[in-house]
């Protein structure tokens, strides 16, 4: 047992030997010239996304705590970016991989769930994920990854080239190189406890603000200090804002938390194509939008410093949905405001 688990890390560390650093990107705000954003390019991970980073380290924490063994199947709850990075993670180490999810998951991510030798297991609606997953779990004796639960410990905050150091490390030569702030929005909270800790640890001057979406408790959360709220909306943006207040969120470690319209996002999401000549995920336009709205505070404050936030993964597999007028029109609204506002911000 022990030799398989040695060579299932060795497998993934080796991956990870392969691996280069993702890339920070700068954008100048021609509206707030003293004010240096950046961009941490998530989507350019093998697996698309920023769930590249906690897959690795869940399997690397279930692994070296026992709980993977040879031929043990992992099953986890996930509609989206979680559970294709699991399955690559899973065919790597060679176990079974089990996603289980809502049934009007789109088809493109099933495909690549697939494409990683996954397997999917539907259920009918997202709040029944979890407890299919526990039960499926058990009936097969089976390991339940449990994304929620697991983000903010998985992760190895003080360092270890966690996002949070590679963010400051990239920053180093830049003219303000401890950022003022970074943004981050939140789905499991993984990524923020990561960030704010970090901070923490290290002792730098950096403010952690968590952006949140519409339909989500994370931002009542944080005001109130209850971690029973819940709701019975699902966020209309992928990846972030949750119905109930997951174990990982950790509101003690952010500075700060902002609401963002979800027709903000959409249309800062859009609006990003003309700056980078790329397409982002909705969450990248929730992201950038408040760290362009803290800009605007910086400016009129006459203040001067740098902020990052993170691209968190690429716009190819929302072509159906953010990406089509008539979707947006319907499920969103109308996005023509945040989109002037933009443009005003960004004219030469
Ligand atoms: C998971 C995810 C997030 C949020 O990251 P967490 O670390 O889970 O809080 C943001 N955007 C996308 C696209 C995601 O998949």
């Amino acid at each position: 047992m022990k030799n398989w688990i040695k060579q299932s890390v060795q497998k993934i560390e080796a991956d990870y030997n392969r691996s280069a650093d993702t890339h920070l990107l700068k954008i100048d705000i021609p509206k707030a010239p003293s004010i240096h954003l950046y961009l941490k390019d998530e989507s350019t991970h093998p697996t698309g996304s920023l769930k590249h980073r906690l897959a690795r380290s869940l399997f690397l924490y279930a692994l070296c705590n026992g709980r993977i063994k040879e031929g043990t199947t992992i099953v986890e709850a996930s509609s989206g970016s979680t559970a294709v990075s699991e399955a690559y993670f899973a065919q790597m180490i060679g176990v079974p991989f089990i996603a289980v999810l809502p049934k009007s998951t789109a088809k493109s991510k099933i495909n690549k769930i697939e494409f990683y030798g996954g397997k999917c297991h539907f259920v009918d609606s997202a709040p029944k994920m979890h407890d299919a997953a526990t039960k499926l779990a058990a009936e097969i004796d089976g390991y339940f990854m449990d994304q929620f639960t697991y983000a903010e410990r998985a992760t190895d905050w003080r360092g270890n080239n966690n996002i949070a150091e590679s963010i400051y490390d990239q920053m180093e030569k830049e003219p303000y190189s401890i950022p003022s702030a970074i943004v981050m929005s939140a789905g499991t909270g993984g990524t923020s406890a990561t960030l704010g800790r970090y901070i923490l640890y290290r002792g730098f001057d950096t403010k952690l603000l968590v952006v949140d979406p519409e339909n989500s408790v994370f931002y009542d959360c944080f005001k109130s200090g209850d971690r029973s709220l819940t709701n019975n909306k699902s966020s209309r943006i992928e990846g972030i804002g949750r119905p109930k207040v997951e174990h990982s969120f950790q509101p003690n470690v952010i500075d700060r938390m902002m609401q963002v319209p979800d027709a903000a996002s959409v249309a800062t999401m859009l609006w990003l194509e003309k700056i980078i000549g790329r397409k982002a995920g909705a969450s990248t336009g929730t992201n950038i939008w408040g760290a362009l709205c803290l800009a605007e505070e910086m400016e009129a404050n006459k203040e001067q410093g740098s902020i990052v936030t993170l691209m968190c993964d690429s716009g190819e597999r929302y072509l159906d949905s953010y990406y089509d007028e008539q979707w947006v029109k319907e499920h969103i609204g109308d996005i023509q405001p945040y989109t002037d506002k933009l443009n005003y911000w960004f004219l030469k």
